[in-house]
């Protein structure tokens, strides 16, 4: 057998959020020769920790220190700007790296699929978040907030995230690193309540425990959830799981304690509400919320079962946070159904030198740190695959090749290098405000900043 033990392997991780980090580092503390290259279609990495992860939330996104390591090892380099599909193919990915690994997310959304769903006003969590995230593609939403109330769809964690961030007192918003321009809006908003409707009841909600507790602690907020929704002893039931006990003690809690009436602002819970229709004349002006009753299915599953009674509720923003969904890559497979890429245990179900990784493997569930055992469930199998084979041959020249190509293709190319002076920059410009950063958003600016 051929010795191949002095050429190192060659792969490619496409999208640069935590999954992508988290491959890239598991294959770097593999027992292997190899050379990491991660490409994303922005000039900036870390994808939901940076795009996603809601700004009052600075502990959370703390993580980044993790993937700045990672970057810093031998063998890395960061590639931005560079759109798969647009700039390169996954053709041109498989002739130059032994494997690839997708981690691209869900970027888009689930759809609701009712009437008036697209009127304006009415907006997807994934726009709204990148939109006061500095995510170039949403910075020019201009989402309506001349309302006093808004109704958010969906009973998760980011039904949550944009509840407070449209109800966050003016000195905690100006603390962090909320894109200026959304910055600005929300300072200048009219929204005083926000109506987080749960299709299932409050058993079935997908709140995490962390993320209800700490509402108790905003200044001028009024938590409003109905006691006759969560009566006493909702959460003395031995069949329920720790964290739903605690979801509901904490709901009950705030239904004991009453909505503040001096509060300037008011989150207010309400469960077995779907919405049914939009209204407005060009543009969002009431939802109908149907009213719900709760049904044990034959797979054991709680399921909301319209009562066909209905109520209407005032509003000029519907914001639907009812989950992401992941979309299609160019001649990658890919189950319409599920919004996900078919795979075991992350290798592509039929495909050889192909993996996935995070929300496009599983889909939109779980916090950051599940998609370490997730990336470190493919990367064991890849480089058992790697291990097994040659890598393609390939000259001393090999990686000033590729960057040779992609400077190439992608004239806005953004390296290591490039984004660790746009980190530095960013940050420079947030420290005499106390905020972690102010994000630099336009795209010409980005690259200009990132060339020496
Ligand atoms: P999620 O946790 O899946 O919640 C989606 C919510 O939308 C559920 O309440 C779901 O209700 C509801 N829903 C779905 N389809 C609906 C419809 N047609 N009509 C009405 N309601 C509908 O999703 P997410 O909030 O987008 O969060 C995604 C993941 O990121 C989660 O794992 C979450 O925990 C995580 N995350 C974590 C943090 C954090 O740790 N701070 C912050 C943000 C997100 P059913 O249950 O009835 O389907």
């Amino acid at each position: 057998m051929e010795n191949h033990a002095t050429r190192p392997h060659h792969v490619a991780v496409v999208g640069s959020g935590p999954s992508g980090f988290y491959a890239a580092a598991a294959l770097l503390d593999a027992d292997l020769d190899v050379r990491v290259d991660m490409f994303d279609r922005l000039a900036t990495p870390w994808g939901l920790v940076r795009a996603g992860v809601a700004p009052d939330h600075p502990k959370i996104k703390s993580v980044s220190a993790q993937y700045d390591k990672t970057a810093r090892r031998e063998g890395f380099r960061f590639f931005g700007h560079v759109h798969l599909g647009e700039d390169i193919t996954r053709d041109e990915l498989l002739e130059r790296y032994d494997a690839v690994v997708y981690a691209v997310g869900s970027q888009t959304e689930r759809r609701l699929g009712i009437p008036g769903e697209d009127l304006p006003g009415s907006i997807a969590s994934v726009d709204f978040v990148g939109w006061y995230n500095g995510h170039p593609d949403h910075v020019d939403l201009a989402p309506p907030l001349d309302t006093e109330r808004a109704v958010v769809i969906g009973a998760g964690n980011v039904a949550l995230d944009v509840a407070r961030m449209v109800l966050l007192p003016e000195a905690d918003l100006r603390a962090t690193d909320t894109a200026d321009h959304a910055l600005d809006a929300l300072v200048a908003s009219s929204v005083r309540e926000a109506l987080i409707c749960g299709r299932r009841g409050p058993r079935e909600a997908a709140f995490t425990t962390t993320e209800l507790r700490e509402l108790a602690d905003i200044d001028d907020l009024a938590v409003d959830v109905d006691p006759e929704q969560v009566p006493a002893g909702i959460a003395d039931d031995d069949t329920l799981t720790k964290g739903t006990r605690r979801n509901l003690e904490i709901l009950r809690g705030f239904a004991e304690k009453g909505p503040d009436p001096a509060a300037g602002h008011r989150m207010v819970f309400r469960f077995l509400r779907s919405p049914v229709e939009i209204r407005g004349d060009g543009r969002v002006e009431e939802i109908v919320l149907g009213v719900n009753r709760l049904e044990t299915g034959e797979d054991g599953r709680t399921r909301a079962v319209d009562t066909g009674e209905r109520e209407t509720v005032a509003t000029g923003l519907v914001l639907r946070a009812v989950g992401y969904r992941g979309m299609a890559l160019p001649g990658v497979p890919f189950d319409d159904e599920t919004g996900t890429v078919p795979h075991e245990e992350g290798r592509i179900t039929g495909r050889d030198r192909e993996y996935v990784v995070g929300w496009i493997k599983r889909g939109p569930t779980g916090i950051i740190g599940t998609n370490k055992k997730d990336a470190n469930e493919t990367v064991r199998h890849l480089v058992a695959d790697l291990a097994d084979r040659a890598p393609a041959e390939r000259d001393d020249e090999h990686r000033a090749a590729v960057e040779s190509w992609l400077r190439e293709r992608c004239a806005d190319l953004v390296d290591q290098t490039g984004w660790e002076a746009i980190d530095a920059h960013e940050r420079g410009r947030g420290e005499p405000h106390g905020r972690p950063r102010v994000k630099v958003v336009d795209r010409e600016e980005l690259t200009k900043l990132s060339r020496p």
